[in-house]
């Protein structure tokens, strides 16, 4: 037996709970992990709340993100001891996920921890730092170069954004952050961002072509602030999109991608391939400071996340939520 949150739909309602499992439940794979970290995402807490549509199989284990050791292993590129992390895959979606002490998964949807990071470091990262860094690589895929000018980063105070404002700073950029939260201004000035603006300038209906500022952004928010952010844009720019945080919705006109050129570039961390994932880690290795996943990170004990999850969608949660399982 052992330790892990299991959500359960059944006449009884929708509920996630504390408890012990069995090992003989384990769905199928080719590798045994005992997990030692998980993390608290946006989807973690949509899937433990049910106020999202992210479970698809009941009852099931949430979390997208695992890190741990290989307990047993028949697949050919792991052994019993090898360090490894995972993220996403459709893991704490349709198979079950990482925040339990264990986890059976498919080999293939594992990846080697990068030696820079401890598992607890890593899943400090997890998906939503590893999003942030296909964001930046999105950018850097598109040509967006510091000379460019300033990069945008809505929903700044999350896990995504404090993540993609740490990397961009590292990489030379001009990072303006849109945070709802004034007092974390001085947490995302210590990150590196060089000006904070009021989440609301962004989440009203705007014009379908505003002034030309960002040479580039990552849009956690969707909705009026995605289109917004894309009205904003300088002639040429990219705008990385990834999240959903303020609607799924985006009502926006063509007007900034025909007329000024912009590119509205699309981020999944979920099926992202094997290559870019691998990329996006080796990346993570050299543009992050360490000392700022520190400030960013939180970590917590299993019982505490039921409550974290309701005010991480409250939007009361700051960086990322590190799940220490044992
Ligand atoms: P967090 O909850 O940590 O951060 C989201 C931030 O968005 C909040 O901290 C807040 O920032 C801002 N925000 C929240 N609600 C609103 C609102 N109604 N209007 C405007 N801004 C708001 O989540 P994550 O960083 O983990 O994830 C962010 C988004 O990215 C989520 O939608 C998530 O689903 C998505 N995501 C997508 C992935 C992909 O593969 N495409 C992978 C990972 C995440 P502040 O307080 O600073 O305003």
């Amino acid at each position: 037996m052992f330790k892990g949150i299991l959500i359960e739909k059944d006449e009884a309602g929708y509920r996630a709970s504390l408890t012990h499992l069995d090992e003989a439940a384990l769905p199928e794979g080719d590798v045994t992990v005992r997990v030692s970290h998980s993390t608290l995402n946006y989807k973690d807490a949509l899937a433990i709340t049910g106020k999202g549509p992210v479970v698809r199989k009941f009852p099931m284990v949430p979390g997208i993100d695992l890190a741990g050791t290989v307990e047993h292993s028949t697949h050919a590129d792991y052994r019993t001891g090898d360090a490894v992390i995972l993220n996403g895959w459709g893991v704490g979606e349709t198979h079950w996920g990482g925040l339990a002490q264990k986890a059976r998964v498919h080999g293939n949807w594992l990846v080697p921890l990068p030696p820079q990071f401890t598992p607890q470091q890593a899943m400090a990262i997890g998906t939503a730092g590893y999003t942030a860094m296909l964001c930046v690589l999105a950018l850097e895929r598109h040509g967006i170069t510091p000379d460019h000018g300033e990069i945008l980063v809505t929903g700044a105070a999350g896990g995504v954004g404090s993540v993609a404002t740490a990397v961009l700073t590292r990489l030379g950029f001009q990072v303006v952050a849109v945070s709802g939260r004034p007092a974390e201004a001085d947490y995302l000035k210590s990150l590196g961002a060089v000006e904070v603006l009021d989440r609301a300038m962004f989440t009203t209906p705007g014009k379908p072509l505003g002034k030309e500022r960002w040479a580039g952004a990552v849009d956690v928010v969707g909705s009026h602030t995605l289109a917004n952010v894309c009205a904003t844009t300088k002639y040429g720019g990219v705008v990385t999109a990834c999240g959903l945080a303020g609607g799924m919705d985006f009502p926006a006109t063509v007007a900034p991608f025909i007329l000024r050129g912009v590119t509205l570039a699309g981020i999944d961390s979920v099926m992202c391939p094997r290559t870019v994932r691998m990329e996006a880690w080796r990346r993570l290795g050299t543009d992050l400071d360490l000392s700022k996943l520190a400030a960013i990170s939180k970590e917590v004990g299993l019982s505490e996340v039921m409550p974290l999850a309701t005010q991480l969608l409250n939007g009361e949660v700051r960086g990322r939520v590190v799940v220490d399982v044992n």
